[in-house]
Order: structure tokens, then C-alpha cells, then sequence
């Protein structure tokens, strides 16, 4: 059996202590193993803070966009393979493994591709200089500078690879080494990725280190130069957020947690037209891509009152048609979730909500034979307001429940709020003033709305997160934010006023003898 080790200061390191197994979760079959025990973690996070910090603050933007382009092609290389390791170790048919590895290249290509337009600069000048007296000379211009610290990444089990790609990148891009903690239960495509940039020398030394199984110690070893991006659950989150050093110390901390992510079907998209097809298209995929395990999968389905009864019927009918088994196998449409754990977690979800709601396809009935399988179940709430659990309890897994609405936005924004913070909702409508009242009404409870629309060619739904547009949500999501293109340098910079004299201040950012004068 395989036996994972960290990348620690620049060496491949074995942990001792009991092995933790990774294992096949359609066959239960163990695959690999790792033990975290004995490492000097402290030691790692330092040589990545004195080695890997000057190396890449060293380099331009450009330059440090060439390494993430380097990563992305060498991913790209070795993609079949990843896939595999997805296909084995994470439940993932290949339909869900690529979703995770071409999410994670085109990721880098996107940063890569940032880096070339802010070009031979080192550090962000952050708007306009400002005239700060009666005389031109008093001067302030705001910059962003990269952090000295290093940037610690915590991940879930559901993305091993795109979950690096898009939280190193806009770090390495901002000039900060990145010290990668991937979940356990499916760390062998992390693993991986990193073996391989390894073996090609893509990044300079100290930028890039792996921590693999079940260390706890990591957030407590931060200082105040260091950043910590975690993604998983809100109780992970706010244990390490309470952390003596990471407030002593004001440890940078984002995190990006649950989310009770809401479809609305607005009143003019009635059953029979196009965009009633995209909503339930996007309904179905959601329920069912990577088994339910995306953190911005819809949990909520809202749809007016008068077509509630055919929205179920029509996603009971696409339910039937998804084949759940072993992914390996080309005719599966889902997987089992990841874990034991997984699965227990789901079934007591599912239990939550059956005591206000009823199941109107599926169930958390264990399926016969090996593996964490568990039907896709669509669960009916007659009355929002007497239901708690569907907009408290976040089942991570094919669980999607069907709220009925009076058809008014006002009335379908009260109800998305309950959930209390959402990564994304999506709205489907083409009347201008439901969309209006909509999404002024929730806009302040999201970090991206999803307005779904059938002229939108080969459209992904709202469950895609793109480099592009920011990731994160307020509350219960976890309050952070996460990519948004060159938003997303910010979080691993520090964002600092020069203020002085206007041609000292011009000349220290670059800025050309023409333009300095004055
Ligand atoms: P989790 O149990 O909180 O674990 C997440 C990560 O934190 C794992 O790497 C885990 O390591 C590590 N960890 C756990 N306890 C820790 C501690 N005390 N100190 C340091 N690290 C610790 O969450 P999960 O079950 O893997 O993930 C599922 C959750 O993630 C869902 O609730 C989902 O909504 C959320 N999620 C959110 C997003 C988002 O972008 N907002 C994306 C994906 C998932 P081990 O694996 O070694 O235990």
C-alpha cells in the first residue's frame, strides 16, 4: 500500500504514529496511508517564510504568472492520471474528476494570465495619488505589498485539486509560499499534484509545501505575517478562528464553510418554457454532480406555490433516470460520497429533515453491498415557516429540498435569509422587477447571485465558482472571500498608505519622470 509523506523544507518527510487509511469509498477498499505524527511543522513553516518568501517577492508579477502557467501545463500533463486518483479516491465519476482537475488548470491559467497584464511590477498600487494639502507636494497613494509571512491553505475533502489551484494561486501570484494542507480522506490527488511539480522543479524552493494527514497543530503555529485560508466545516472554522495566536497575533484568517445555497423559480417561469428547463436542469445537476458535495451545490429549491407540485413531479422524473454506483464504471451518473463519516453525517441530515418535511424521491435507507452509497433524495416542505432544519442544517451530500413560495419576490427573499449566509443563490426569471426586488433583497446574504438564463450557451449553473468573479459568502458561509480575479491577491498583501513628498513617493512606485513632476 502506498504511504503518502509531506513535503516539508524542501524534503519528502514520512509522519510516524497509527497510519490513518485512505481508502476507495465505492469499495471500502484501503489504498493508501499516511501518519502525521513527528513532523517538525514548525521548522517547514519557517524555511517557507525565510526561503520561499524572498524568492517570489523577488520575481514580477509576470514572472511569478510564468511559474503558475509552468504548474498549469504540468498538471495538464498529467491529467489522465489524476483522474484516476479522483476516479479511486474520492467517489468521483469522471465526469465529477474533471470538473476538480481542469477546474484546478484553468484556474492557474487564469492567474497565469493576470500576472502578464500587471506585468514587471512587484507590488499593487491600489488607485489614484491623492493631494493631501493646500500644497500639491503632501502626497498619499495607497499600495499592496506582499505579507512576509507564509500562506497556510487548509482544504475539504471534495476538491483536492482545484481546492490548491485556487487558493495558490492568487497567493504565489501576491509573491507569498504556500503550505498546502489537504483533507485526508482524499489527499492521494493532492498528493500527486504535488509530486509532480515537484519532480519538474516548477516553483522556486520554499514556495510549496504539503502537509498530509491529520496534524492539528498547523493553525496554532501561525504568526502575524501568516495568512490562513480554510476551507470545510463551520465548526472547523470557528475552532480555528478562536485560536489564542490567531487573535493574540491577528492571524489573517478567511474561511469558506457551509452554505444552504437557494434556487428561485420566479412566477413568469412557469412550467413548458425555456427557462423553467435551465432551472431544472441546473436543480438536477447540482443534486447530483460530485454525489451533492459541492459547498456551492442548491440545497433549497423555491418555487411558487401554484407549480410546486410539477417542479417535483419533473425532478422526480430526472431523478430516476441517474444511476448511482461504482464511478469506475462508465454508465454510473453518481458516486458514493467520500467517507464513512460522510455518509453517517448525510443520513442524520436527511433524518433532520424528514421530522418537519417529506421525502418525494429517495432515501437515507442504506443501499445493499460495499461502499458509502446513498440514493439522491428530494425532500417536500409543504409550509416554509414551520420547517428549521432546511435552512439551518446544511446535508452535504444529493439532498435538495423543495420549498413553495406565494410567487412574490419579497416572500421568496425572507425565505433564502433564513439560511443565513449562502456562497450563491441563483434566480430564474425574466420579470425585470421580481429580478429587481430579488436580488436587492438578498444581494447582502450572498458572495455571488446566479442569474440563470436558457440564451446562456453551454452555461455551467451556479454551482461553478470561477477565477474570475469572487468565491466566499457572509455568515454561515464563513464570512470570507476567495478569488474575484486580482481581488483575490488582497487577502495575502498588506494594504499600506505611503505619505510624503509627491516626486519621492512617484519615484518609489515606478512611476515615470513625466508623470512625477509637480
Ligand atoms: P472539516 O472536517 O472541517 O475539514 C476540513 C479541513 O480541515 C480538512 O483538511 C481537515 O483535516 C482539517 N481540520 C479538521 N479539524 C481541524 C483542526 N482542528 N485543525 C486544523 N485542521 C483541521 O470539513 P470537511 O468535512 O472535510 O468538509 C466538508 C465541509 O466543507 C462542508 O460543510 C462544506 O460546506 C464545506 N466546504 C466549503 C467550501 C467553500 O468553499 N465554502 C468548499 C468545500 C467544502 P483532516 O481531513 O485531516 O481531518
Amino acid at each position: 500500500m502506498t504511504t503518502l509523506r509531506s513535503y516539508l523544507g524542501d524534503r519528502w518527510v514520512e509522519g510516524s504514529g497509527v497510519p490513518q487509511a485512505l481508502v476507495n469509498p465505492a469499495t471500502e477498499e484501503p489504498l493508501a496511508q499516511v501518519a502525521s505524527e513527528g513532523l517538525d511543522v514548525a521548522a517547514a513553516l519557517e524555511h517557507a517564510r525565510k526561503k520561499g518568501g524572498p524568492a517570489l517577492r523577488a520575481l514580477s508579477f509576470a514572472e511569478r504568472g510564468n511559474l503558475l502557467k509552468e504548474a498549469a501545463k504540468t498538471i495538464q500533463a498529467h491529467r489522465d492520471e489524476l483522474l484516476e486518483l479522483e476516479i479511486a479516491n474520492g467517489g468521483n465519476t469522471r465526469s465529477d474528476a474533471k470538473f476538480d482537475v481542469d477546474g484546478a488548470v484553468a484556474t492557474l491559467h487564469a492567474y497565469a494570465d493576470i500576472g502578464e497584464t500587471l506585468g514587471g511590477a512587484k507590488f499593487l498600487i491600489d488607485g489614484e495619488g491623492l493631494q493631501l494639502g493646500r500644497s500639491p507636494r503632501f502626497h498619499g497613494q495607497h499600495v499592496r505589498v506582499p505579507r512576509h509571512g507564509v500562506a497556510v491553505q487548509i482544504n475539504a475533502f471534495n476538491f483536492p485539486a482545484w481546492g490548491f489551484a485556487e487558493k495558490a494561486a492568487p497567493a504565489l501570484l501576491a509573491g507569498m509560499p504556500v503550505f498546502f494542507k489537504p483533507a485526508t480522506s482524499s489527499a492521494m490527488a493532492a498528493h500527486r499534484v504535488m509530486e509532480i511539480l515537484v519532480e519538474k522543479s516548477v516553483l522556486p524552493e520554499g514556495t510549496l509545501s504539503l502537509l498530509v494527514g491529520g496534524q492539528r497543530e498547523l493553525p496554532a503555529l501561525l504568526g502575524a505575517q501568516d495568512v490562513l485560508a480554510f476551507t470545510g466545516s463551520g465548526d472547523t472554522g470557528a475552532r480555528v478562528r478562536a485560536l489564542r495566536n490567531v487573535l493574540i497575533e491577528s492571524v489573517r484568517v478567511n474561511v469558506e464553510a457551509d452554505s444552504l445555497n437557494a434556487a428561485v423559480l420566479g412566477p413568469d417561469a412557469g412550467p413548458g418554457g425555456d427557462m423553467y428547463e435551465t432551472f431544472l436542469k441546473d436543480v438536477l445537476r447540482d443534486m447530483t454532480q460530485k454525489a451533492g458535495q459541492k459547498c456551492t451545490a442548491i440545497r433549497r429549491v423555491l418555487v411558487p406555490a401554484e407549480h410546486a407540485g410539477t417542479v417535483r413531479d419533473d425532478l422526480v422524473e430526472g431523478l430516476k433516470s441517474v444511476r448511482v454506483g461504482n464511478p469506475a464504471l462508465e454508465e454510473t451518473r453518481m458516486g458514493p460520497v467520500a467517507t464513512a463519516a460522510q455518509l453517517a453525517d448525510v443520513r442524520e441530515g436527511v433524518a433532520r429533515l424528514c421530522a418537519e418535511g417529506k421525502a418525494a424521491f429517495g432515501s437515507a435507507a442504506p443501499l445493499d453491498g460495499k461502499g458509502y452509497f446513498i440514493s439522491p433524495v428530494l425532500m417536500e416542505f409543504v409550509q416554509d415557516a414551520a420547517a428549521t432544519a432546511v435552512h439551518a442544517r446544511e446535508v452535504f451530500g444529493p439532498v435538495a429540498s423543495l420549498l413553495p413560495y406565494s410567487g412574490k419576490a419579497s416572500a421568496a427573499a425572507a425565505i433564502v435569509a433564513r439560511g443565513n449566509g449562502c456562497l450563491v443563490s441563483s434566480v430564474y426569471s425574466e420579470d425585470s422587477a421580481f429580478l429587481e426586488d430579488i436580488v436587492a433583497a438578498i444581494a447582502p446574504y450572498h458572495g455571488r447571485l446566479f442569474l440563470g438564463h436558457p440564451k446562456i450557451e453551454m452555461s455551467p449553473g451556479p454551482g461553478t465558482v470561477l477565477p474570475q468573479l469572487v468565491h466566499g459568502g457572509p455568515g454561515r458561509a464563513g464570512g470570507g472571500e476567495e478569488l474575484g480575479g486580482e481581488r483575490g491577491l488582497a487577502f495575502y498583501m498588506q494594504h499600506v498608505a505611503l505619505e510624503g513628498s509627491r516626486p519621492v513617493i512617484q519615484k518609489l512606485i515606478g512611476l515615470r519622470p513625466a508623470a512625477a513632476q509637480g
